[in-house]
């Protein structure tokens, strides 16, 4: 069988990604070339989207609103079913690989200073995930929220997060913000499939808000019949379990690409959301906004 690596730097992430996606994907062929099964080259590849500052991910993740906090959400599902997640991890340089290390424990997601502690307790080192670019962000998305900004890149979120909460669930211990994930998928030569998602979660969060990507199913899914990872608005990911309704449909014999578009069909236009997959008999990708994304196939 054929490999298949397909790799996403975000939904609404700035085009000008592409390059590091298909970096990502060079990077996930190596570890199949050295003898690695599909879930180790997603999680090299996702480590590698890690690591780009121009991603919502590891390095260069979103501020919480307070300003300070990072909180970082990852994942990792191989389709013989072994599955690891962390949620709420903090000063980690790669999640995607603590989420790895929770494969080998008997538990499914460990979240908060847990996380950061079993982190701390493998070796992981202390890694202070903010950049500039990360805190001009923040500001925008501030003004957007106190309603002086007129960035109509956050408007909406703006909109919504006040809809939906207010300050009366402030839960930061200092006074005082659009999303993006990164992820692959891949089919190895043995066809077994693997999904890995890593993400500094949605511009409007409180302190604690876990998404999509490390609830299984949700953000990611494998199993024998494929893989899928998705990434957009984090809780509207979660209540349609949109990894694993693709991967039904993939299991019910329906084409990787009218999968995919039926995911993100799924979806109304103002809910930014995008998936990849890959399937025995193909791969595809599909977004209702600009992802920057990458494959290669041999
Ligand atoms: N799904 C991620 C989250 O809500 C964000 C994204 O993919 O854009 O945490």
């Amino acid at each position: 069988m054929k490999y298949v690596i397909l790799t996403h730097g975000g939904v609404a992430a700035p085009q000008n990604g592409a390059d590091s996606c298909a970096r990502a994907a060079d990077e996930a062929l190596g570890a199949l070339d050295a003898g690695g099964e599909a879930l180790a080259a997603a999680i090299a590849a996702t480590a590698r989207l890690e690591d780009d500052p121009r991603f919502n991910a590891g390095t260069g993740s979103n501020l919480r609103l307070d300003g300070r906090t990072i909180e970082m959400d990852a994942a990792v599902m191989a389709s013989d079913g072994r599955f690891g997640a962390v949620a709420c991890v903090e000063r980690v340089k790669n999640p995607v690989l603590v989420a790895a290390k929770v494969m080998e424990t008997p538990h499914l997601i460990i979240a908060g200073a847990g996380a950061t502690a079993f982190a701390r307790r493998l070796g992981f080192a202390d890694h202070d995930p903010v950049t500039e670019a990360a805190r001009e962000r923040h500001g925008r998305a501030l003004a957007a929220l106190r309603g002086d900004g007129g960035d109509s890149d956050y408007t909406n979120d703006a909109a919504r997060f006040h809809a939906l909460t207010a300050t009366r669930f402030w839960n930061f211990d200092a006074e005082p913000v659009e999303c993006d994930t990164v992820g692959a998928v891949v089919r190895d030569t043995h066809g077994r499939f693997a999904a890995a998602a890593s993400t500094g979660g949605s511009t409007y969060s409180l302190r604690g808000r876990v998404g999509d990507v490390p609830l299984m199913g949700a953000g990611i899914y494998a199993g024998p019949h494929g893989a899928v990872a998705a990434t957009g608005v984090g809780e509207e990911i979660a209540r349609r379990l949109l990894a694993r309704t693709v991967y039904d449909w993939l299991a019910d014999g329906v084409a990787p690409a009218r999968a995919a578009q039926r995911g993100v069909a799924m979806f109304p236009d103002v809910i930014a959301v995008g998936v990849l997959v890959v399937g025995r008999n193909g791969q595809a990708i599909a977004s209702n906004r600009n992802m920057p994304s990458a494959q290669l196939a041999g």
